[in-house]
């Protein structure tokens, strides 16, 4: 059986990321979505509030769960006994740091493959700091996340975060 384990912050998850995973699930038997749980970035919205848009976002695949992990991601893979490891590009600018990454993961544990999946073009400008920012200034988000997403975030403003 094939499994992809696919890392993010996913804080929110947009519409680039429900496009790469339902890429990366045509690909491969089972995907994990794994949040990555860094206690020194303060979230937008914490562990659990991004697992449940995701899985209310990714409803429809079956192949694909959610999970959260800390520490390092090849620990992680290695406790699911995964060995490929998904992540996007958007654009050049991904690359720099996303080329980094996989050899690092690569030095790290010699038989992990990290595959790069590109979103249909018109996500390639999104990213989840963009989407924030724009929410923040009032703006539109809808045609950039999942409903639920949306209907999150204009209720955490309102809340005053
Ligand atoms: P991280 O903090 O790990 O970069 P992100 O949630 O920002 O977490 O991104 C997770 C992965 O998804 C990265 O590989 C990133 O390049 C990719 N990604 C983010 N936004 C998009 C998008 N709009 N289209 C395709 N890939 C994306």
């Amino acid at each position: 059986m094939k499994l992809a384990v696919y890392p993010g912050s996913f804080d929110p998850p947009t519409n680039g990321h429900i496009d790469i995973i339902t890429r990366a699930s045509q690909l491969f038997d089972r995907v994990i979505v794994a949040i990555t749980d860094n206690p020194n970035k303060k979230p937008f919205f914490n562990i659990e509030e991004r697992k449940r848009m995701l899985i209310a976002s990714l409803k429809n695949i079956r192949s694909v769960e959610v999970d959260s992990f800390t520490g390092l991601l090849i620990n992680y893979l290695g406790k699911k006994k995964a060995r490929i490891i998904i992540r996007g590009l958007r654009a050049v600018s991904d690359f720099e740091y996303e080329f980094q990454l996989a050899l690092m993961n690569r030095k790290l544990s010699k038989n992990i493959e990290t595959v790069f999946l590109m979103p249909d073009e018109k996500y390639t400008f999104l990213s989840s700091s963009m989407v924030k920012e724009v929410a923040l200034l009032g703006g539109g988000i809808k045609d950039f996340v999942p409903s639920i997403v949306e209907r999150n975030i204009k209720q955490k403003i309102k809340n005053g975060q």
